[in-house]
C-alpha cells in the first residue's frame, strides 16, 4: 500500500470536536498544532452533560426515526475510532458504557406507555426490574424504561485526557485566540501567523467570529445553555425526562439543560437557575440543591440542525462546528471526516454535512 504523505496541519479549537481531530491526525501520522482560547473547563464541552444519547436526542427533533439513525452512525464512529486510542482513553469510553445506563422517566399521568416520540425513534426499550427502581430511588408516580445504546461520558474528564495525550504524543498546543484564517494559515493575537498544509476550524460557535475569513462560518447562531452542577450524585446513571434531566457518575452529576436559542452570552441568570431548580426538585423531591452550582455554555447550531463537518467553498478551509447539542455524539465522525479530506479522500459519510449543501454558503 502507498504511504501517505504526513500533512502539518492545524486545528483551531480545544473542545471534544478539535480534541478528537488532533488526537486522530496525530494517531496517522499528521502533525498537529492545536490552537485553543480557553481551558478544557471554560468550553462548552466542559459544561457539557457528555449524554451520547441517540434516542433521546432523537425524540425531540421533527422526525424521530431519521434522527435516529444519523445520531446512531455517528455513535458508531466512537466505536470504530477507539481502536486509534491509546489503552487509558479505550478504558475511560469502555467505563463510560457500563456507568452510563440510560432511563426515561415520566408520571402516570402523562400515559402508561412511553412517549410515542420516544417509541417512534425506533430505538429497543427495556423494562426495568424492581431491583433497579428500588435502586434509583424513583417516586411512586415515576414510570420508568430504560433506553438501550444510548450512555454516558464523563465530559470535562474525557477532555483533559485527550489534550494530556495529545501532548504526551508530542502535539504541539498554543493557547491563543485566532483572528485570521487563510486555507494555509492562521493568525493569532499576539502570536503572529502559524503555517500549515491545512487549517481545520473546530472552535464551537467562537468559529462565528472567523466568518468573515471563512464564509461559511456565518450560518452558525448560538444556543444558550444552563446546567446545575451536582457534584454530589455519583450514582452512575442517566435519568432523563420532559423537564430535564439527571445524570451521575464517579466524576459527578448535573441536572439541565436549557436551550436558549439566540443568546450567546455566558451570564448565569438568577430566574432561569431558579425554575431549573424547580424543574429538578418536581422529578427528584430529595435532592439536595444547596451545593448545586449553575454553569453556562454556548452551542453552535446551523439552520438545519445538524453539524457543518467538511471544506469551506470560498476560503479551502475545513471546518468541523455547528454540533448543537451532540458535540459528544458525532465529535468522531468529524474526525474521521476531517480526517479523509486531509489526506485527500472521500467523506466516509457520503457528504451529508458538507458546508456547500447550503445554498449561498457564502451569506
Ligand atoms: C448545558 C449544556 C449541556 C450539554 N450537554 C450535552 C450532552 O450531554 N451531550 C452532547 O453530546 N452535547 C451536549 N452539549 C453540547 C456540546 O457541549 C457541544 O455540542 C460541544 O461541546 C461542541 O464541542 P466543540 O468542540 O465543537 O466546541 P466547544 O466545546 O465550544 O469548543 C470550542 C473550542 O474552540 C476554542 N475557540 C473558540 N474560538 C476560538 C478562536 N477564535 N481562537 C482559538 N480558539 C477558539 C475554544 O476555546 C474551545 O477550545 C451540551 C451543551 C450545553 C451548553
Amino acid at each position: 500500500m502507498t504511504q501517505l504523505p504526513s500533512r502539518s496541519v492545524i486545528v483551531v479549537g480545544g473542545g471534544i470536536t478539535g480534541l478528537t481531530t488532533a488526537v486522530a491526525l496525530q494517531a496517522s501520522g499528521h502533525k498537529v498544532t492545536l490552537i485553543a482560547r480557553d481551558a478544557p473547563e471554560d468550553t462548552a464541552s466542559g459544561v457539557a452533560a457528555g449524554m451520547i444519547a441517540p434516542a433521546m436526542e432523537a425524540m425531540n427533533e421533527p422526525d424521530p426515526a431519521f434522527s435516529y439513525q444519523r445520531l446512531r452512525n455517528a455513535q458508531q464512529a466512537w466505536r470504530e475510532g477507539i481502536e486509534l486510542w491509546p489503552p487509558r482513553l479505550r478504558f475511560l469510553w469502555q467505563f463510560a458504557q457500563e456507568e452510563g445506563h440510560s432511563y426515561f422517566i415520566w408520571p402516570e399521568n402523562e400515559g402508561d406507555g412511553p412517549p410515542d416520540r420516544l417509541v417512534m425513534t425506533g430505538a429497543e426499550l427495556q423494562v426495568v426490574s424492581a431491583e433497579t427502581r428500588k435502586w434509583l430511588n424513583l417516586q411512586p408516580e415515576l414510570q420508568i424504561l430504560r433506553v438501550m445504546d444510548d450512555g454516558r461520558v464523563p465530559a470535562l474528564h474525557l477532555l483533559k485526557e485527550f489534550e494530556a495525550h495529545f501532548l504526551v504524543s508530542g502535539g504541539n498546543l498554543i493557547r491563543g485566540e485566532v483572528y485570521g484564517v487563510e486555507a494555509k494559515r492562521v493568525r493569532v493575537r499576539h502570536g503572529g501567523w502559524v503555517n500549515a498544509d491545512q487549517v481545520v476550524i473546530a472552535a464551537g460557535y467562537g468559529a462565528y467570529g472567523l466568518r468573515h475569513p471563512v464564509p461559511v462560518l456565518k450560518k452558525l447562531s448560538p444556543i444558550k445553555g444552563h446546567l446545575l452542577d451536582l457534584s454530589q450524585i455519583t450514582n452512575p446513571v442517566v435519568l432523563r425526562s420532559t423537564k430535564g434531566y439527571l445524570v451521575g457518575g464517579s466524576t459527578g452529576g448535573a441536572f439541565g439543560a436549557t436551550m436558549q436559542a439566540g443568546r450567546a452570552d455566558l451570564d448565569i441568570e438568577p430566574a432561569v437557575v431558579a425554575d431549573l431548580k424547580g424543574r429538578a426538585k418536581t422529578l427528584f423531591p430529595d435532592l439536595e440543591l444547596d451545593k448545586a452550582v449553575p454553569r453556562t455554555g454556548i452551542r453552535a447550531s446551523t439552520p438545519d440542525g445538524w453539524p457543518l463537518i467538511g471544506r469551506d467553498p470560498a476560503s479551502g478551509v475545513l471546518v468541523a462546528t455547528g454540533m448543537r447539542r451532540n458535540g459528544y455524539v458525532f465529535a468522531p465522525m468529524a474526525a474521521k471526516i476531517i480526517l479523509a479530506l486531509v489526506e485527500g479522500r472521500e467523506s466516509p459519510d457520503g457528504g451529508i454535512y458538507r458546508p456547500d449543501r447550503f445554498r449561498n454558503p457564502e451569506n
